[in-house]
């Protein structure tokens, strides 16, 4: 009998993978803190809408949920960069390919597509408003802080950065982590739907107000209104939040144009919360054959490549498809999982990071704006050789360390060639090793782009 397997989290990495294990014929029980967000309004003070890209698209596919998400996505086609005082936005494209598209989609609705679609298998139990106190990884017993407590065949954490399931491994020696807090927070803000009722800027963008030290940036929802997030360094928003009347002053100094937009700026701005943001390394990410982290729980990272969702998801289907490879080995499949993800856990951790210094100066920098067209350039002359990075990470499904080992040899290339016009580009981009083809279930028609 194959072991029932509990999961603490119903996020979307906990949630995917109640679906994904019962459609393989497991029961799973999850227990999820909060309520049923399908039933009570629970946003308030999380990210509202998150950029879904090919890493995440593909295991949506592969779990028959893609028809349902397509009807609440909105495609992005590239960045609208709001330069200072300038009327005019730009829209740099994200690539020239179907596919080479990014979709803005609501937190809240993708997670209810896969609760309803986890239930609907009849083999998944999902518990709301019940928290998980501590793993007794010795006896196998679940504690809840209502007291309750549950015995279990397999406990998977996908509980999230703060993971207590994650907090329990540490305890018992299996699992070692850190938490790097960075020194920029974040606040979200909303930009209401014009008099008639649409979006005030284009929708089919993602948009920028890169400030050097600090951004705004606007994805689109679809009804009318845009999520808009500052992201500045800690102690801009001390003072922001300590006195209301700098808020004006500061968005009036720094982000004029986008003012006009957010009739009720200030009053918003005092009533959101303001977010911290941290890369969560761990190390040991499965005990004895019993426990093991997934999403956010094993690798937490910043937003700024849009991408610790589809990584959670990403990750979801490499350890599904090791449990389904060593059925009778949960321990063997729990390690081959770890040994294939944690060094891209560490990769796009990094690229995270890195990716905030470009959207937040990079792309407004003529020297950074000089590489990327010249690597979109190499990329149209060899498109079997060389991809950008941020294509390579957001369009394909090649692991991210690779993507960012290929990233680093590009960009010396990239940077030779810029300072030294004898260099042959051509011949050294056909030297490098051909791009790997792209997961199957990459199709670039999964998600409307129009
Ligand atoms: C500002 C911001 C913007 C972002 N933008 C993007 C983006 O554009 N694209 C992208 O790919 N990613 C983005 N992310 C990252 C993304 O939100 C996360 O990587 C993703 O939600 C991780 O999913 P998860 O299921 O692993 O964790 P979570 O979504 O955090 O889910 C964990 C679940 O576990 C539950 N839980 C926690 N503790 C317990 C407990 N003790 N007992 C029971 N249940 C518990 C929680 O209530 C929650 O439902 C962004 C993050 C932030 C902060």
């Amino acid at each position: 009998m194959s072991p029932r397997i509990t999961i603490i989290g119903a996020g979307q990495a906990g949630a995917l993978l109640a679906l994904l294990l019962a459609r393989r014929g497991h029961d799973v029980t999850v227990f999820e803190s909060r309520p049923d967000l399908r039933r009570v309004d629970i946003d308030a003070g999380r990210s509202i809408n998150l950029a879904l890209a090919t890493r995440g698209i593909v295991p949506l596919v592969d779990a028959g949920v893609i028809d349902a998400v397509d009807a609440i996505t909105i495609p992005m086609r590239g960045r609208m960069v709001h330069a200072v005082g300038d009327p005019t936005p730009d829209l740099q494209a994200y690539g020239s390919r179907p596919h080479e598209v990014i979709h803005s989609v609501s937190r809240t609705d993708l997670n209810a597509i896969l609760l309803d679609a986890a239930e609907a298998t009849g083999r998944v139990d999902i518990q709301f408003e019940v928290r998980l106190d501590r793993v007794d990884l010795d006896t196998s017993t679940l504690h809840f802080t209502d007291g309750r407590t549950e015995p279990f065949d397999i406990v998977v954490g996908a509980d999230g950065a703060g993971s207590r399931v994650r907090r329990s491994m540490g305890d018992a020696g299996s699992c070692s982590f850190t938490t790097d807090w960075l020194d920029h927070d974040y606040k979200e803000l909303t930009l209401p739907p014009g008099v008639d009722g649409t979006h005030q800027l284009d929708p089919n963008a993602l948009h920028i107000w890169p400030r050097g030290e600090f951004m705004l940036i606007a994805l689109a929802n679809p009804e009318g209104d845009f999520t808009v997030t500052l992201f500045a360094p800690s102690t801009t928003f001390e003072h922001l939040d300590a006195d209301p009347t700098a808020v004006a002053r500061f968005f009036d100094e720094h982000f004029a144009e986008f003012v006009p937009f957010v009739p009720d700026l200030v009053a918003e701005f005092g009533e959101n919360p303001t977010g911290r943001l941290g890369t969560l390394r761990a190390d040991g990410w499965h005990h004895d054959g019993r426990a093991v982290l997934v999403g956010d729980a094993a690798h937490a990272i910043v937003p700024f490549h849009g991408q610790g969702m589809n990584a959670a998801l990403e990750s979801v289907r490499c350890l599904d498809r090791h449990l389904a490879t060593r059925p009778d080995d949960p321990a063997a499949a729990f390690a081959a999982y770890e040994t294939e993800r944690k060094p891209d856990a560490d990769a796009i951790a990094e690229m995270a990071l890195g990716n905030y210094l470009e959207m937040r100066s990079g792309v407004i920098d003529p020297d950074h704006l000089a590489k990327r067209a010249l690597a979109l350039e190499l990329e149209r002359r060899h498109p079997g050789h060389l991809s950008p990075r941020y294509n390579m990470v957001m369009f394909s499904t090649m692991p991210y360390a690779d993507a960012l080992e290929r990233a680093r040899r590009q960009a010396e290339l990239i940077t030779t060639s810029l300072a030294d016009p004898t260099f042959d580009i051509d011949t050294a981009v056909r030297a490098l090793p051909p791009l790997p083809a792209l997961d199957p279930l990459a199709d670039p028609e999964a998600l409307s782009i129009s």
